[in-house]
């Protein structure tokens, strides 16, 4: 699943269609699994406006235009959102396609768990699924006191508190195990038992593990590409993920598989041991 630094790769491959004039919109008429059928009738109401930036929150992309309105998009497990010549035989599951005259912006999605919708640029944080996000873990950073008051009585555990989007939006399920191995913190520890001086080591954690895989940009375990078709590299740097049975980078230990709310959680049983 695409996670902060795929999702900014994605955005920062998506520069060339900024300046581009919408032609056209069409859809596949095919629900996806987190919302209705794309809204074609205002994807095509864009017609004639232009792309003037596109941006980021958390997992989430906004292509913004100058016609007030913005198209949200959220890859889901396995979206992709590629610019294309228009002559380019479509792919398989494409479900939205934006024209921009000789190109096109295109959206494919085989397990359909993404999401395309269009919002008011100026009220876009009303729309349901931006109004729950935390502050972006890269463009606002991770703020260690914000992160120790909101694990504050909770009992989750804290690789599942890192993955609520409310509390640093971005960070899922690769970098929360990435992050809480460089600051040699136990996943299954409760989040209430947060120290101080954990909350600090983990906020930095945090943002040295997604910009280290945004300088590789981001991790191709299967499905992720950027919007010019490229892969990511960081799959070859990550420190404990997908790495079980496999020695510790720090201590040798082998790295432990264990699964928390039915995902995937990495860690080294010597270095993390609380
Ligand atoms: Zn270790």
């Amino acid at each position: 699943m695409p996670e902060l630094p795929e999702v900014e790769t994605v955005r920062r491959s998506l520069a060339p269609a900024v300046g581009a004039t919408i032609t056209d919109a069409w859809s596949r008429g095919v629900g996806l699994h987190m919302q209705r059928k794309p809204p074609l009738a205002a994807l095509k109401m864009l017609a004639g406006a232009t792309i003037t930036a596109v941006r980021r929150h958390g997992k989430y992309l906004l292509v913004d235009t100058d016609a007030g309105k913005s198209i949200l998009v959220h890859l889901g497990m396995t979206g992709r959102l590629r610019v294309v010549p228009s002559a380019q035989e479509r792919e398989a599951h494409t479900h939205v396609v934006i024209g921009l005259g000789a190109r096109q912006l295109r959206y494919a999605d085989a397990r359909r768990f993404g999401q395309v919708d269009v919002v008011e640029t100026a009220a876009e944080r009303a729309h349901a699924s931006l109004a729950v996000l935390g502050p972006d873990a890269l463009n606002d950073g991770v703020d260690p006191v914000a992160l120790l008051a909101r694990a504050k009585g909770k009992k989750a555990l804290l690789k599942t508190f890192l993955l609520d989007q409310s509390v640093v939006a971005g960070v899922g399920n690769i970098y929360a195990s990435e992050a809480l191995w460089r600051a040699k913190i136990r996943p299954s520890m409760r989040a209430h038992r947060l120290t101080a001086a954990k909350a600090t080591a983990l906020a930095a954690a945090i943002t040295e593990t997604l910009v280290r895989s945004l300088e590789n940009h981001g991790t191709t375990l299967r499905d992720f590409i950027a919007a010019d078709g490229s892969e990511g590299s960081n799959k070859e740097f990550l420190w404990v993920y997908d790495r079980d049975g496999l020695p510790c980078l720090r201590c040798k230990t082998l790295i432990k598989r264990t699964v928390h709310q039915g995902r995937a959680t990495y860690y080294c049983p010597t270095c993390q041991a609380a």
